[in-house]
């Protein structure tokens, strides 16, 4: 797994986003952020996902949906439950995914990280798929951004948002990001 000098991971599915920008001018990547999402919210393996970051969710599609459909967001990975990687957003463009935010005193981390969702709750947890993908996915961006340190949404939008949960085992996603 690596990334090439378009900031494309070699080894992930490539559905483009329009929901990302230029990242501001000599930013650099310091953080990767972990997410979580499921649309509908709970259920696992339908289209909602891809078709919300590509601006394509029908908003009568669902409930939920209504609330959801006007917004431009994205992220640069999605891990689905069975590991599948999908890329939406080359890593040197600024993906929106964080929103309001704070790190270490400094706010707007899109500016200067990756976002990585994982498909799922804050009530159940993720797949052994998905923590060896997103470990291999980690060590990829941290050969290339050296340094980087992962953070949770909620880590960095503390009241606002919950995500990626309870479920998510830090402490395991750490020894897998030691020992591959
Ligand atoms: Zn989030």
């Amino acid at each position: 797994m690596h990334i090439d000098r378009c900031g494309l991971l070699h080894g992930a599915r490539f559905i483009a986003s329009p929901n990302c920008d230029e990242r501001p001018e000599g930013s650099t990547i310091e953080l990767l952020v972990i997410h979580n999402i499921s649309l509908p919210p709970g259920e696992f393996g339908g289209p909602g996902i891809v078709e919300l970051f590509t601006n394509r969710l029908d908003p009568g599609a669902h409930p939920y949906y209504h609330e959801i459909a006007g917004r431009k967001v994205s992220a640069h990975f999605l891990i689905r439950r069975d590991g599948e990687l999908i890329q939406f957003v080359p890593c040197g463009r600024r993906a929106w995914h964080a929103g309001e935010s704070n790190w270490r005193g400094r706010s707007r981390c899109n500016d200067f990280s990756i976002g990585i969702e994982l498909e799922g709750t804050d009530a159940v947890p993720f797949e052994n798929a998905q923590y060896e993908r997103l470990a291999e996915l980690a060590r990829a961006l941290a050969r290339t951004y050296p340094g980087v340190a992962s953070v949770g949404h909620a880590d960095i939008a503390p009241g606002r948002k919950t995500d990626p949960g309870p479920c998510f085992d830090w402490d395991r996603y750490r020894e897998l990001l030691k020992h591959p």
